[in-house]
C-alpha cells in the first residue's frame, strides 16, 4: 500500500489525510507544532496515525510521497532532506486534484479573494448550479472531496503558497485578481518570484479553459506581455465602468462597495457567465450577498458619522481601494504591526479625502513621519478604545469613520478579527 506522509495538521493537513485514508493510502501526519484537540479528535476517530509536537525523520522518509501544508516554509532543513531522498512533495490542493473530474474555478491575488471566491460561490448557488466552496477559506479543497465529492463545480479560494505545491493542477477557470507585494519572506525577497507563483495559476490550463484577470495591474501586465498564456482571456478593467457592469448588471442594489469590490465582482460575473448562470440570476445573486465580515463593514451611524470595519486591510493597497470607496470627508485609524510598508501610494487619497489621521500601534513613528507632512490632524494611539474615542473628536455629521488599518494586528491584538471585533464593541458604546 502506498504511504503517504502529511506534514502539517491544519485545516488542510487534516483535510488530506482524512481524504488520503478514504483513498485507501496508509496514512501518517506530522506536526512539528501540538495538534489542536478538534484535528487529534477527528485523525483518532478516522483511525490515522499522527505526532504532535515532533517530526521523526525517520518516519517521515519512509514515505512514498509527502503532502506538505502551505504553511511550511520550502527552505526548512526537513524538506531539503525529503527532497534529498528523492520524495516526492506535493501540496495539498495537487493531490486532492486527482480524485475529481469536477470543474474547479481558482481564485487567486494579492487582495480580495475571500470577497470573490465568496461572491462566485453564492452567484453560482443561485443560478442552480451544482457547486461548492472551499480552498483557503472554509474547508480545505481535500476534505471537501473527502466529504462532498459528486459537486460539478469547486469554487477555491487559492494563496500563493498553495500554488507553489502544484504540478498538474488545472482550473477550468482561474481568476487572478492583482498582484501587490505581499509573503515576500517567502520569495526571496524578489517580486518577480512572487509574480510567477500567482501565474502558476493558469500553468496547466489549456484553450479550452478561460483565465479571467484585471487589465491595468502592472505585474499582471507585465508578466502578460512577456509570456505565453494558453488558455482564453477576459481581461476586466478596474473602473467603475468595466465592460461587463455598463448597462447589463445593476451593482448599486449590491452591498459591495467601492472600485475593487466592482472589480471582484466582475471576475465572479465573468466567471458565472461563463459556466451558463443567466443574467437575471446573476442579478440576483449580486443584491442578496452577504460579504464576509471585517470587509468594509459598516458597523454604525453615531451621530451622523458612518463607522467602517475594514480591519482586514492589512496592507497598503487594500486601504488604497477602501479610501477610493470613500465618499465622504474621512477620519482614517491607520497602525499596527508594520510589514517594511510604503505609504507613498496612500498620499494622494489621504490628501483629497482624510480630515485626520489616528495612528494605533504600539510604535507609530513610521506613520506619523510619513503622514504628518501631508495631513492636517494626526494623532497617536495605543489601543482601540482610544484611537475611536479620538476619532470621534473629528467627526461632524456626514463625515466617516474608516478602520483600514494598512498593517498586521499582532502588536495590539490576538488577530485582524479580533480588531474588527473591539472595533465594533467600542463603537456600539459610543450610540449609547
Ligand atoms: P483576501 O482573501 O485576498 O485577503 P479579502 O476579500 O478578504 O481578500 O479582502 C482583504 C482586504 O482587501 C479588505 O480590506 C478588502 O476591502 C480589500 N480588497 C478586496 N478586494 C480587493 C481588490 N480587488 N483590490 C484591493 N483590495 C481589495
Amino acid at each position: 500500500m502506498k504511504k503517504i506522509v502529511i506534514l502539517g495538521a491544519g485545516e488542510s493537513g487534516v483535510g488530506a489525510a482524512l481524504l488520503a485514508k478514504k483513498q485507501g493510502f496508509d496514512v501518517f501526519v506530522s506536526d512539528k507544532s501540538p495538534i489542536k484537540e478538534n484535528f487529534k479528535a477527528e485523525l483518532d476517530e478516522a483511525q490515522i496515525a499522527y505526532e504532535s509536537g515532533v517530526h521523526t525523520e525517520g518516519v517521515i522518509l519512509t514515505a512514498d510521497e509527502v503532502i506538505k501544508s502551505p504553511g511550511i516554509p520550502e527552505k526548512i532543513a526537513l524538506i531539503h532532506t525529503i527532497q534529498r531522498h528523492h520524495i516526492p512533495i506535493v501540496s495539498e490542493i495537487e493531490f486532492a486534484s486527482r480524485f475529481t473530474n469536477a470543474k474547479i474555478v481558482g481564485i487567486t491575488g494579492s487582495n480580495g479573494k475571500t470577497t470573490t471566491t465568496s461572491l462566485t460561490y453564492h452567484i453560482f448557488k443561485t443560478g442552480g448550479l451544482d457547486v461548492a466552496v472551499g480552498g483557503n477559506i472554509g474547508r480545505s479543497f481535500a476534505r471537501l472531496l473527502a466529504e462532498e465529492p459528486e459537486h460539478e463545480f469547486y469554487v477555491l479560494e487559492l494563496s500563493s503558497f498553495q500554488l507553489d505545491g502544484i504540478h498538474t493542477f488545472r482550473p477550468f477557470i482561474s481568476i487572478l485578481l492583482n498582484i501587490t507585494p505581499d509573503h515576500l519572506d517567502r520569495y526571496d525577497y524578489k517580486m518577480a518570484n512572487y509574480v510567477a507563483s500567482k501565474f502558476r495559476i493558469t500553468m496547466n490550463q489549456t484553450e479550452d479553459d478561460i483565465f479571467i484577470t484585471n487589465k491595468e495591474d502592472l505585474e499582471i501586465k507585465k508578466f502578460r506581455e512577456t509570456n505565453i498564456i494558453q488558455p482564453n482571456e477576459w481581461v476586466i478593467s478596474t473602473h467603475f465602468d468595466s465592460d461587463l457592469l455598463r448597462g447589463r448588471f445593476d451593482m448599486t442594489k449590491s452591498n459591495l462597495r467601492g472600485p475593487h469590490n466592482y472589480f471582484n465582482a466582475s471576475c465572479a460575473i465573468a466567471a458565472a457567465i461563463v459556466c451558463g448562470v443567466s443574467d437575471a440570476k446573476i442579478q440576483l445573486g449580486l443584491e442578496t450577498f452577504v460579504n464576509a465580515p471585517h470587509r468594509l463593514e459598516f458597523v454604525a451611524n453615531v451621530k451622523g458619522t458612518d463607522y467602517i470595519n475594514d480591519s482586514k486591510a492589512t496592507n497598503v493597497d487594500s486601504v488604497y481601494w477602501a479610501l477610493s470607496a470613500m465618499k465622504r470627508p474621512t477620519v482614517l485609524i491607520l497602525g499596527g504591526q508594520d510589514k517594511g510598508n510604503d505609504y507613498t501610494p496612500l498620499d494622494k487619497l489621504v490628501r483629497e479625502k482624510v480630515k485626520a489621521i489616528v495612528c494605533m500601534g504600539v510604535d507609530n513613528k513610521k506613520l506619523l513621519e510619513h503622514f504628518t507632512p501631508i495631513v492636517k490632524n494626526i494623532e497617536e494611539t495605543h489601543s482601540m478604545a482610544d484611537a475611536v474615542r479620538v476619532a470621534a473628536t473629528y467627526t461632524e455629521g456626514g463625515d466617516t469613520v474608516l478602520l483600514a488599518p494598512a498593517c498586521a494586528s499582532f502588536d495590539l491584538f490576538k488577530n485582524y478579527e479580533d480588531r474588527g471585533e473591539q472595533f465594533r464593541k467600542v463603537v456600539s458604546a459610543l450610540e449609547l
